[in-house]
C-alpha cells in the first residue's frame, strides 16, 4: 500500500466514524451543534481523501464544480429561511439523487455488460432509486414552494396505474441482472423510474409532505450507498447507508407522530379536498390584549404552544421575554411541542433553543396533554393543525387519528394569529369557535411584544 492509498483509507475511516458520531450528537438538542460540526469535519476529510485519488482525470472540472456548488450552498445556507427548509431539503435530495443516477448511467455507458451480475444489480438499484428520487423530489419542491397545487392530485385508477408502472420497472431491473448487455432495457428502466418519481409524489400532499421528504431522503441515501458499491468507494457506502437508514427511521417516527402508516401516506391521498369533512359552527371570539395580559399575569400555569406562525414571525425571542415576565410573577410556564409543528422535524426545538429557552421546559405531547385540564391559559402562537380537535373528535376528518395537543381542554385558550388563515393541511379548525377560546389577531411577534409590556403593567 503506498502513502496515497493509506491516506485515502484513513481519511475515509475517520470520516465514517465522524458521520456516526455526528448522527449520535444530532439525537439530542444539547449535543446537536457539536454533532453537526463533527459531521461537517467528516465530510471535509471524505472530500480530501477523494481529491487525492489517482483516477481523477481533470482537477479543472472539480474546481469549477467546487466553486459553483459552494457558492450555491453558501447562498442557500444564508438566505433560505428556516420556514422554507422542507423545499430546500427536497431540492438537495433531487441533486444528490441525480448525481447518483448520473454516476450509474456513465458507469453503464462505459462498462455495460462487462460489469458482472453483482455490480449490475447495485448499478440498476442506484439508477432506479436515484432517478425516481430526482423527479419525486422536484415535484415535492414544486408543491411545497407553491409552484403547483400542494393538495394531492388524484385520478381514477391511479394506484393501479402507478403500481403497474413500478412492476414493469422492476421487471426491467430483474431482466438486466440476467442480460446486463440489454441496453434498451436499461434506458427503458431509467425513463420509467423518472416517470414513477413524478407519479409517486403527485397524489401526496398537505400534512403528509414531511413524511415524503424523509422517505425521499432515505431513497437518496440508499442510491448513494449503491453508487459506493458500483465504484468501490467505502465512505459512500457507509454515508449512504447511514443517510438511507436515518431517513427511513425519520419517516417511521413522523408517521407515528401523525398516526399514519407508510402505505397510507403513499397510497392514501391524504389532504384531498373531496374527502374533507369539516366542522365550522358558531363564531370566533376576539379577545383584547389587556384581557390576555391579565389572564396570563394571574395564572398559576401557562402553556405556550408554538407553531409555524411563530417560526415565520421569528417570535421565539420575544416569546421567551414573555415567559420571563410571567415567571417573575410566579407563573409556571411550559412549552408544548408537537412533533410536526412548523415545517421541519424539530423546528420548534431549534427555534426555542436559539432563544435560550431551557430544554427542561419543553414538553412532548404525551407529557403535556394530561396537564391541559389543570392549565389556566394555553397560548397558541401561530399553530393550527397541531391543535385541531377534529383529529380527535371527528372520525370523518382527513386528519382523524392524528395526535394533537389538546389545548381545548385548558381552562382558557388564547390563539395568536393574523386572521382567518388555515393551517398547512387547509382545514378549518373548530378550536377557534369554542367558548373557552379567544382570538388575539395580529402578527405573532407584534402581539407578543405588546403582551410583554401589558403583563408588566398588569
Ligand atoms: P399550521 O397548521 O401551518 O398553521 C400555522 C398558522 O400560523 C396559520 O393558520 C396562520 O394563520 C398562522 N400564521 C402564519 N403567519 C403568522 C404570523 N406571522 N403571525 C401569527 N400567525 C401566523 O402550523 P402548525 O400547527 O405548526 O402545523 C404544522 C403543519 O405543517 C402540519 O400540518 C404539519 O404536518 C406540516 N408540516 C410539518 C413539517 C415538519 O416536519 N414539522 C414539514 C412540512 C409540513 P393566519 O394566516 O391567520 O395568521
Amino acid at each position: 500500500m503506498d502513502v496515497r492509498t493509506i491516506f485515502i483509507e484513513i481519511s475515509y475511516l475517520a470520516a465514517s466514524i465522524l458521520f456516526i458520531l455526528g448522527l449520535r450528537g444530532l439525537s439530542h438538542p444539547d449535543t446537536a451543534r457539536r454533532g453537526m460540526h463533527l459531521a461537517e469535519f467528516g465530510m471535509l476529510l471524505a472530500i480530501l481523501g477523494t481529491l487525492v485519488n489517482r483516477e481523477i482525470v481533470s482537477y479543472e472540472w472539480i474546481i469549477a464544480g467546487l466553486l459553483i456548488g459552494s457558492t450555491i450552498g453558501l447562498a442557500m445556507g444564508l438566505w433560505v429561511p428556516m420556514t422554507a427548509m422542507p423545499q430546500r431539503t427536497a431540492l438537495s435530495h433531487a441533486f444528490g439523487a441525480l448525481a447518483a443516477s448520473l454516476v450509474g448511467i456513465s458507469e453503464y455507458y462505459l462498462h455495460g455488460a462487462g460489469l458482472g451480475q453483482f455490480k449490475m444489480g447495485a448499478l440498476s438499484f442506484e439508477v432506479l432509486l436515484g432517478s425516481l428520487t430526482t423527479t419525486g423530489s422536484l415535484v415535492a419542491f414544486a408543491k411545497l414552494q407553491g409552484l403547483m397545487p400542494g393538495t394531492p392530485l388524484t385520478y381514477k385508477g391511479q394506484n393501479i396505474f402507478n403500481l403497474s408502472l413500478l412492476a414493469v420497472t422492476v421487471v426491467c431491473f430483474v431482466c438486466l441482472l440476467v442480460f446486463p448487455g440489454a441496453s434498451a432495457l436499461f434506458y427503458l428502466m431509467l425513463i420509467l423510474a423518472f416517470a414513477f418519481g413524478v407519479l409517486l409524489v403527485l397524489p401526496i400532499g398537505a400534512a403528509d409532505m414531511p413524511v415524503v421528504i424523509a422517505l425521499l431522503n432515505s431513497y437518496a441515501g440508499l442510491a448513494a450507498a449503491a453508487t459506493g458499491m458500483v465504484i468501490g468507494n467505502n465512505v459512500l457506502i457507509i454515508a449512504g447507508t447511514l443517510d438511507g437508514g436515518s431517513g427511513f427511521i425519520l419517516s417511521i417516527v413522523m408517521c407515528k407522530a401523525m398516526n399514519r402508516s407508510i402505505t397510507n401516506v403513499l397510497f392514501g391521498a391524504f389532504g384531498s379536498v373531496s374527502e374533507t369533512t369539516q366542522a365550522s359552527e358558531g363564531q370566533m371570539h376576539e379577545i383584547g390584549l389587556d384581557d390576555v395580559a391579565v389572564q396570563l399575569a394571574y395564572a398559576r400555569q401557562a402553556v405556550f404552544v408554538p407553531g409555524y406562525g411563530m417560526a415565520t414571525a421569528q417570535a421565539q425571542h420575544v416569546l421567551r421575554e414573555l415567559a420571563d415576565a410571567l415567571e417573575e410573577r410566579g407563573v409556571t410556564v411550559k412549552y408544548a411541542i408537537h412533533p410536526v409543528a412548523g415545517r421541519m422535524p424539530g423546528h420548534m426545538n431549534v427555534l426555542l433553543a436559539e432563544a435560550s429557552v431551557p430544554y427542561s421546559q419543553l414538553q412532548e405531547l404525551d407529557v403535556i396533554n394530561p396537564e391541559f385540564p389543570s392549565t389556566d391559559v394555553a397560548v397558541v402562537i401561530g399553530a393550527n393543525d397541531v391543535v385541531n380537535p377534529d383529529a380527535r373528535d371527528n372520525p370523518k376528518s382527513i386528519i382523524a387519528g392524528m395526535p394533537i395537543l389538546e389545548v381545548d381542554r385548558a381552562k382558557t385558550v388564547v390563539v395568536l394569529k393574523r386572521g382567518q388563515g388555515k393551517g398547512f393541511s387547509g382545514l378549518v379548525n373548530p378550536l377557534f369557535f369554542k367558548p373557552n377560546c379567544g382570538m388575539l389577531y395580529g402578527d405573532a411577534k407584534e402581539s407578543l411584544t405588546n403582551l410583554v409590556q401589558a403583563v408588566h403593567n398588569a
